[in-house]
């Protein structure tokens, strides 16, 4: 099993590797890593979001000293484990199911990004998390610890493009706009409130974000009623906004809104877009008064490269094989998909299986290749023939792992994310409420 950082390098040197091997997947990811920092001004770099925008004002990482720069795979992998061991329990490193192998390697806790907020809450011993995965779980990580202990991210470059689709300003219109069409609180034909089985009168739209948004929206959603869901508890999370109102505003994926709220008997119809370019995100007055889901026009730029021809493309080739999706892909793979669900389903549904089975896998290549390399009993490939890591999640290198953790040990904190308090303070009501949410029985 060669690991995806190889096997671009690969690619790199196939003379038929350049322009890329697909429209927007190009093997120069793996060329020029110390690249990633500087000003991003074509877009997120090489991989699958390269042609999204990125938002201006996102954070950069200065040159880190050249030692690090020209360290082998080798003497990196020396340093960090020589900084770790120094460091003991001071510090916790938390890898994503996405990151590359070579910094998995390293990782105490290795899961989803809720899973390791999870982690991070559970060692309030720590000094301080090292999280490699991108900026938006670092900084849950930092609401969910405690104020003593320092999250660092170690390319503070590394965001999240579907993240950045939604902006607390344009959110924030979004939200004035619903308020003048549909006013605060639901109402009947007379215009008399309506309310919940407490009482309470239902709201007329109720904020649902998606973990992979900024603190700041967060925290829009613990102070005006709303609430966090992740891939794994989305169902649950839109049957406790449905108790509380008429409608919700999801952001910032709409592909996990739509997969979510359809498998829940959502009609289409009832599930506008909101483009927040336009006026009324595009939509009529009408449309908004009649909808159950208002979905934002967000998308990860990785699930969003899958589709049904591969799918037929896979079943073809490996009769009888297994498609699994992940809902961040859009909603024709889902529907054609054998099962869909988050992370953590894939990783269930895979080790649930009867040895011998084939595996076709609609997600990131990291965790698909991770996913193989654990499970020899089974056939396992990405749905995607085209090697296409989440290019953010890509910009922690070893590198810059080994610096911050040798900055460790020098006594010195670089690239904290700190998220402001009274935001924290509102974004951990929207938490709460999140990991209070559970399933019906
Ligand atoms: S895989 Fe998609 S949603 Fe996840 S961090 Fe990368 S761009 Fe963001």
């Amino acid at each position: 099993m060669t690991s995806v950082a190889t096997r671009l390098t690969l690619l790199t040197s196939r003379p038929d590797a350049a322009p890329g091997a697909s429209a927007s997947c190009s093997a120069a990811l793996a060329e020029q890593p110390w690249d990633f920092p500087t000003p991003l001004t074509e877009g997120y770099g090489p991989g699958a979001s390269q042609h999204d925008v990125v938002p201006p004002g996102s954070p950069a990482q200065p040159a880190i000293p050249q030692r690090y720069r020209d360290a082998s795979p080798q003497e990196l992998d020396a340093m960090i484990r020589a900084a770790k061991r120094t460091l003991g329990e001071r510090v916790v490193v938390m890898g994503h199911f996405y990151q590359r192998d070579e910094v998995v390697a390293h990782a105490d806790f290795i899961g989803d990004s809720f899973q390791l907020a999870q982690q991070a809450r559970a060692h309030p011993g720590a000094e301080a998390i090292v999280f490699c995965g991108v900026h938006f779980m670092a900084e849950t990580a930092d609401i969910l610890s405690t104020d003593a202990q320092a999250v660092i991210l170690p390319n503070p470059a590394a965001g999240c493009s579907m993240a950045d689709m939604a902006d607390e300003d344009s959110v924030e219109e979004c939200w004035a706009e619903l308020a003048d069409v549909l006013g605060p609180h639901a109402t009947d034909e007379n215009g008399s409130v309506l309310t919940d089985e407490r009482g309470e009168p239902l709201a007329s739209v109720v904020p649902v974000t998606y973990m992979n948004s900024s603190a700041a929206l967060k925290a829009f959603c613990g102070r005006n009623g709303g609430i966090v869901c992740t891939s794994s508890n989305a169902a649950t999370v839109l049957e406790w906004a449905f108790a509380r109102g008429q409608r919700v505003l999801f952001f910032p994926d709409q592909h996990l809104g739509r997969n979510t709220a359809k498998a829940m008997g959502v009609p289409l119809e009832q599930m506008p877009l909101w483009n927040p370019r336009k006026p009324l995100g595009g939509n009529s007055p009408e449309s908004l008064a009649d909808a159950r889901v208002i979905l934002w026009h967000g998308f990860c730029s990785v699930h969003r490269r899958f589709t049904v021809a591969q799918i037929e493309q896979a079943r073809a080739e490996h009769p009888g094989c297994t498609v699994v999706a992940h809902p961040e892909c859009p909603m024709e793979v889902v529907d054609a998909a054998d099962s869909s669900g988050s992370t953590d389903h894939i990783r269930k549904a895979v080790a649930a299986a009867e040895p011998g089975r084939t595996f076709a896998i609609g997600t990131e290549i990291n965790m698909v290749n991770r996913l193989a390399a654990e499970h020899p009993e089974h056939t396992i490939f990405c749905l995607d023939p085209v090697i296409c890591p989440c290019s953010t999640m890509y910009r922690i290198h070893p590198g810059y792992l080994a610096w911050v953790l040798e900055e460790l040990v020098a006594g010195r904190v670089v690239n904290r994310v700190s998220v402001d308090r009274e935001v924290a303070r509102e974004a951990s009501v929207a938490l709460e409420r999140m990991l209070a949410a559970v399933p019906r029985a």
